[in-house]
């Protein structure tokens, strides 16, 4: 059961980490299991949705036209092209607005250079990179989780180093081998963040 955190300041919360790393895995456990409420932000992109995602939980799925007028109108606070592939993501201002209003941390997922972007406006941000073991690993798991085609498993790769070379701008890096171990971490961190 999350935590609350009445009458504590607001924060918001970070996580990014090359794909595959176990960051989708991570952050529906912390949302249901944190003793610190979090509340995750919805992102939008223009990807398509993979079987099994619903709009309004997984993402705001939106078209090119839709995103660039949103984007055009101030609505982010953040927006990234992630993977060269001609696909845009962003943080929705509403949806830290959403996070505050419903007593909770913001929690966001977001790739490196979104991550960046977030540390400028919220100095204060927690942030944290996951990591996977090993590069080798990363790939295991993108293969075994079976959602992605070769190519974008090979363009998800070419990242991976690029990614790598930020992680010390975050202020936690945590490795995730063994899943419960990096949650425990992860709690832990938020927990030293809520005193
Ligand atoms: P990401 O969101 O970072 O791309 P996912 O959460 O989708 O990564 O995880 C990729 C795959 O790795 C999934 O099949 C997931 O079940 C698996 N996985 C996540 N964490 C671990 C772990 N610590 N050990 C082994 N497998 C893991
Ligand atoms: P996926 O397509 O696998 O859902 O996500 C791909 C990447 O996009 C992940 O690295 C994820 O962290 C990143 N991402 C998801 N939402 C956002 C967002 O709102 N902003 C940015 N900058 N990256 C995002």
């Amino acid at each position: 059961m999350a935590g609350q955190l009445i009458g504590k300041p607001f924060r918001v919360v970070v996580l990014s980490g090359p794909s595959g790393t176990g960051k989708t895995t991570i952050v529906e456990r912390l949302i249901h299991d944190s003793p610190v409420r979090l509340v995750k932000c919805v992102s939008a992109t223009t990807r398509p949705p993979r079987p099994g995602e619903a709009h309004g939980i997984s993402y705001y799925f939106l078209t090119h036209e839709d995103f660039t007028s949103r984007r055009l109108a101030g609505e982010f606070l953040e927006t990234a092209e992630v993977f060269a592939a001609g696909y845009w993501y962003g943080t929705l201002k509403s949806e830290l607005e959403r996070a505050r209003n419903e007593g909770g941390w913001a929690f966001l997922e977001i790739d490196v250079q979104g991550a960046l972007r977030v540390m400028e406006q919220y100095p204060s941000a927690i942030t944290i990179f996951l990591e996977p073991p090993s590069i080798e690993v990363c790939e295991q798991r993108l293969r075994s989780r079976g959602t992605d085609s070769e190519e974008t498993i090979q363009r998800r790769l070419k990242k991976v180093q690029d990614e790598l070379q930020l992680a010390d701008r975050y202020r936690h890096r945590v490795v995730n081998d063994d899943l419960e171990q990096a949650i425990g971490t992860i709690n832990q961190i938020l927990l030293n963040q809520s005193e």
